[in-house]
């Protein structure tokens, strides 16, 4: 079914108000989630309320909870995200890094303790707003792991996302590189296995180390695993995010000293960078263009499939068309959502749906 950007949001803030947060709680998270499914990311957009709602009745996440701060020490700053909505203590600890990355340059920002942050392109997206560059680590921990070390046969991380963002220029839009280190996003695996599809082929592995596309080997039990891009170098980097994001945070990692309670918590370390204390803004901006300009003049390859993009281009080019053609969900997801709003009291039968 087609669903349009204001039904989405209207049931998103439906449901997570009705969870108990308050109107500006709300709004933040409904936005966030909104926005992750006009960017082509379902698997981090409404779909992922289902899980919310279970870790906020088994009180492990909490709404209506601020970021706090543990330490200011000029250009570093730590927060502690109190198993908040991620996308709100998240959002509200880049605010705060960026402000001070106005009098300081640069700012080195670690959160712990968040639940689940969502798209990291999203605090990309805030220091691209404000003219500044960021770099962002996340590990993953609360929750088994599921994906293996390059050569491994059994999970030992969870899907540790890495984003960088660079404002653009009057010439060329920003590149925003928000990635899993896994093969395979976790929530698109959910995504894939609701809409009955296979996963790629060396993406997966099930329960007997048996490489394998189907994803329902990820939620039964003994559960199977996915395997980490770019093999070793993936591989390579979701362990620096265990130990930039985990350890260095003091969030924890997911060794298995550390408690696994069954949700998810994210912890980040980011780096904001002003680029007017390094460089000349006409050179820096000069550089993009020509950069940019001269990787998107490459000839394809000859088995190439699309054109070539900087990264962030698909996600643009999927906000355009989301907004336009409406937003794609699955029958199973859009049950679920249905079945979560019924359970809170909430109301639907107004939502209009495209067929
Ligand atoms: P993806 O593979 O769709 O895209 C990864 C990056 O590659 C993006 O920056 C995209 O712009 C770029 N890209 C895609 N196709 C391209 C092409 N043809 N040419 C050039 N660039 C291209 O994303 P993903 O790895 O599946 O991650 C999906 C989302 O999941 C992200 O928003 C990520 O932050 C999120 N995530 C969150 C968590 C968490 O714990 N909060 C964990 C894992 C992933």
């Amino acid at each position: 079914m087609i669903l349009s950007e204001t039904t989405l949001h209207d049931l998103i803030l439906r449901i997570v108000a009705a969870a108990g947060s308050d109107a500006s709680e709300t709004a933040i998270v409904a936005d966030h989630l909104l926005r992750a499914n006009l960017t082509g990311h379902d698997s981090h957009g409404a779909g992922m309320l289902a899980t919310y709602m279970q870790s906020i009745k088994a009180g492990l996440l909490k709404p209506n909870t601020a970021v706090s701060k543990v330490t200011d020490s000029g250009a570093i700053l730590v927060f502690d995200g109190g198993r908040g909505y991620g996308q709100r203590v998240a959002r509200e600890a880049m605010e705060q890094a960026i402000a001070r990355c106005r009098e300081t340059g640069v700012v080195l920002m670690a959160l712990r303790n968040a639940h689940h942050i969502g798209r990291i392109g999203s605090y990309g997206e805030q220091s691209i707003e404000a003219g500044l560059i960021s770099l962002h680590f996340v590990n993953v921990t609360d929750h088994p792991p599921l994906v293996t070390a390059h050569n491994g046969g059994a999970a030992r991380f969870l899907t540790n996302p890495i984003c960088f963002a660079i404002p653009g220029t009057d010439k060329t839009p920003p590149a925003l590189l928000d990635m899993a280190t896994s093969k395979v996003a976790l929530g698109k695996a959910r995504v894939a296995l609701y809409a009955g599809k296979q996963l790629p082929e060396g993406s997966l592995i099930d329960a007997d180390g048996q490489p394998t596309t189907d994803p329902r080997v990820l939620m039964a039990e003994p559960r199977g695993a996915l395997r980490p891009c770019g093999a070793y170098t993936g591989y390579g980097i979701a362990f620096f995010c265990e130990l930039l994001a985990g350890a260095l945070t003091g969030g924890g990692t997911m060794q298995p000293g550390n408690p696994r309670h069954g949700s998810i918590v994210n912890n980040m370390l980011t780096i904001v960078i002003d680029p007017a204390r390094l460089v000349d803004l006409a050179f820096l901006r000069a550089e993009i263009d020509a950069m940019t300009a001269y990787v998107l003049s490459s000839p394809p390859a000859a088995d190439a499939d699309e054109d070539i993009m900087i990264a962030g281009e698909p996600e643009r080019r999927a906000l355009v068309k989301r907004r336009k053609e409406g937003i794609p969900m699955d029958d199973n997801t859009w049950k679920e959502l249905l079945a979560i709003a019924a359970d809170l009291g909430v109301k639907t039968g107004d939502l209009q749906t495209k067929g």
